[in-house]
């Protein structure tokens, strides 16, 4: 019935509308930052940083977060696909009947083929520490969790096939034996802060930008290693452009010039080294003459960046993911934590240090890999499955569309975009095609969920209770801020749910109340008081020691030394040996490149990158976001003024980047603040969801799956071959022909700029 307004309602005053401000923690990224949030008649309107807490912090994306969690996109239903596979027609089901028939699958498929072809994948947007501690995976930290060990299916994969586990695990295990993740920067006692491989900016939470900030201010240089200057880049001292995929040998080109010069630590590389007389060796070949046909960046400038890191005391090597992408990718940070210890700057003042050991804030419940068949890529990459307990996606296909080593015939994907992620989409349209079983779990319609035969909707984290345990030392509630939207399920309840279908939910805590009580049970925090103190407990810290390996406080037996194989800082690998990969930091020139594949330099001159993060987007997410998309409206490939003149390309033009693989438009950002010959892509394009410019622009048409390192197994995104042409036959919509005619639309004040 329609509601009428007759003329004394409407003069009835409106009861005022109800304000309330809660302090809580942000609910869009796992990151956890802490805010006071501002709650109009129960629903949230705006966050702000809680002042004076470590985790007072506020990104672009949570600041949007109003938008994003009353977006009309969200999925809110379960459903269950009525189409074909492909064509995103479903219909809505209870969750009993979803569960039920996900579990009735499950089982039918595990006693035809076996528990082990049953996998999941856990994607960045599944990263929640309440999730990946209740299903927790022993050696993969907050970064991927597992649902199926206790059917029996080794095959956990997760999105550190493609992220973090070459710098976070794999080059940290083979050089020093500890991960990164127990390793953080001296900020307050650096001179010098050599950012290479991150833009601490856009990392969630920026936290680290907070410190270099800080830094910065207190007097301390900040250089910068990279191929476009990034928002770190603008603030720096020095940003030293280099060819994307050629750390490596800049990196041992240093090396070379310190041992020449007598500038490393001798103390340190005679008692507490392996490898380093083969090292000194090995680089003779890498002279900054030779390193600068390699990487672009001038000899005299390797000299100089070489001496000031050996003559500073506290270098603070600030680093991240941004190195993995290339054919030696484990090999090239390898080099570049080789460089930092054998200058003295290694745990010791001002230097990246590990942190002090401490007893674990919350309780993991880790249930155990089964023993029967290895994990899918087991055989490609064990280095990788040993190190993380997961099983290795990018060997997927193989085993989905070919049977090898053996069928995997389920997968349940949570918080990922997996045809987006991984190289050659199209590869991964034909295996989610074969399998038999796909549920997809998201906040959102994913590139993955039209293939979906169960879609099931995910909360924000301002949905759900939980907690957090900040990697600097402090656990924190957290409480829900809002209820749940229509039937969206936190992903820790529905696991929960899947697995008592599976027979084994008591394994687990039995809902998100429990979840809290029960990580807390062997801590130093009573739940009660947990609940009542929303601003966190410092968890107990010991007073910091430097140079630890001196004092036994690395090593699970006490002794001096390092916790690897051999006891010492390994510069030759004894793990990377074992597995048959050269144990010392070898350079690969990339496989596809200017040096490797010149015959290709004719049609694809260029080095394509891609992978920069932007404020506006966390990985795929947020493409549909009206406003953070102001912020970026499309996609876009960075070119240098040099490379887009030739091609008559100007600012803002739409533009065509091609390799061997595919061909994908682009927006052109012509700016001199990218080295001149290499582009880059932004990626996160392809979401069905998404603008139309991004929609059209999945990067990773232009990847190849069979380009990797062959260490950890990760795809070549930063150092393959490319071309840009400018699409002549684009024809702007009105609206844009009308701001370009007033010069508004940033054209001119770009082109005026560069
Ligand atoms: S980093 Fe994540 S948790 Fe922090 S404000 Fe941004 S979206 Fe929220």
């Amino acid at each position: 019935m329609d509601t009428v307004l007759t003329a004394k309602d409407a003069a009835t005053p409106q009861a005022a509308p109800r304000v309330e401000y809660k302090k809580g923690i942000c609910g869009i990224c796992p990151a956890g930052c802490y805010e006071t949030i501002k709650l109009v008649d129960g629903k949230l309107e705006s966050i702000k940083p809680v002042k004076g807490h470590p985790m007072g912090i506020l990104c672009t994306r949570g600041a949007y977060s109003n938008e994003i969690i009353y977006s009309e996109d969200r999925l809110k239903y379960p459903m269950k696909r009525v189409g074909e596979r492909g064509s995103g027609k479903f219909e809505r089901i209870s969750w009993d009947e979803a569960l039920d028939g996900i579990a009735a699958k499950i089982k039918a498929l595990a006693a035809e083929h076996g528990p082990e072809s049953i996998a999941n994948y856990f994607g960045r947007g599944s990263f929640d520490i309440s999730l990946n501690n209740i299903f927790a995976v022993r050696r993969m930290h907050n970064a991927c969790s597992n649902i199926f060990f206790p059917l029996g299916s080794p095959n956990t994969f997760g999105a550190g096939s493609l992220c973090y586990v070459s710098y976070g695990i794999l080059a940290p295990m083979t050089t020093f034996g500890k991960p990164e993740k127990m390793l953080s920067i001296d900020y307050e006692h650096s001179n010098l802060i050599v950012v290479w491989g991150g833009n601490p900016p856009t990392d969630s939470p920026p936290f680290k930008w907070k410190q270099l900030l800080a830094a910065r201010r207190r007097g301390s240089k900040v250089i910068v290693i990279d191929h476009v200057r990034t928002e770190t880049g603008k603030i720096a001292d020095e940003w030293v452009p280099i060819r994307p995929g050629t750390d490596g040998a800049l990196a041992l080109a240093m090396i070379n010039v310190v041992i020449e010069e007598g500038l490393y630590d001798k103390e340190f590389c005679d008692n507490w080294t392996v490898g380093f007389d083969e090292l000194r060796q090995y680089v003779k070949e890498f002279t900054p003459e030779k390193a600068a046909q390699i990487t672009w960046v001038p000899a005299e400038t390797i000299r100089r960046l070489a001496r000031e890191i050996a003559a500073t005391q506290g270098v603070g090597f600030c680093s991240y993911t941004g190195l993995e992408y290339t054919n030696s990718g484990v090999q090239n940070i390898r080099a570049t934590f080789i460089l930092m210890a054998i200058t003295g700057n290694f745990d010791q003042p001002g230097a990246w240090c590990f942190r002090m050991p401490a007893p674990p804030s919350v309780t993991r419940n880790v249930i155990e890999a089964p023993k029967g068949k290895p994990p899918i890529g087991a055989d490609t990459y064990p280095l990788f499955c040993e190190m993380t307990d997961t099983a290795h996606a990018l060997e997927l296909p193989r085993a989905i569309l070919e049977g090898d080593p053996y069928a995997v015939k389920a997968l349940v994907i949570c918080g990922a975009a997996m045809m987006i992620s991984f190289p050659q989409p199209e590869l991964w349209r034909r295996c989610l095609e074969k399998l038999d079983l796909v549920v997809v779990i998201d906040r959102f319609l994913s590139i993955d969920a039209p293939h979906a035969d169960y879609l099931l909707p995910a909360t924000t984290l301002y949905e759900n209770e939980g907690y957090m345990a900040y990697p600097f030392g402090h656990v924190q509630y957290r409480e829900r801020i809002i209820e749940p939207l229509g039937e969206a399920r936190s992903d820790v309840v529905t696991f929960i749910e899947l697995a008592k279908r599976l027979g084994y939910g008591h394994l687990y805590p039995q809902n998100e109340r429990e979840v809290v009580d029960w990580v807390l049970k062997d801590g130093f925090v009573e739940p009660r008081e947990f609940r009542s103190n929303p601003d966190g407990f410092p968890t107990p810290k010991k007073e910091m020691q430097y140079r630890k390996w001196e004092k036994g406080l690395l090593r699970g037996d006490k002794k001096p030394g390092f916790p690897t194989p051999s006891g010492k800082y390994e510069i030759a690998s004894t793990s990377l040996a074992r597995h048959g990969h050269d144990p010392l930091p070898k350079y690969t020139e990339p496989k596809e490149g200017p040096i490797s594949t010149p015959e290709l330099l004719g049609e694809f001159p260029l080095v394509l990158n891609s992978g920069l993060r932007l404020q506006s987007t966390y990985r795929s997410q947020h493409l549909n976001i009206l406003g953070l998309l102001k912020l970026q409206d499309k996609p876009q490939v960075w070119m240098h003024p040099r490379d887009a003149a030739p091609r008559g390309i100007n600012q803002g033009d739409r533009v065509y980047v091609t390799t061997r693989r595919g061909r994908v438009p682009f927006y052109a950002n012509v700016t001199e603040d990218i080295v001149r010959g290499a582009v880059e892509c932004n990626v996160g394009g392809g979401g069905p969801q998404q603008k139309k410019e991004w929609r059209e622009a999945n990067t990773n048409h232009l990847t190849d799956h069979d380009n990797r390192d062959p260490i950890s197994g990760f795809p070549v995104f930063k150092a393959l071959l490319c071309n840009v042409e400018k699409d002549h036959a684009y024809d702007p919509p009105a609206v844009e022909r009308k701001a370009e005619n007033a010069g508004a639309n940033g054209r001119t004040q770009s082109n005026g700029k560069h």
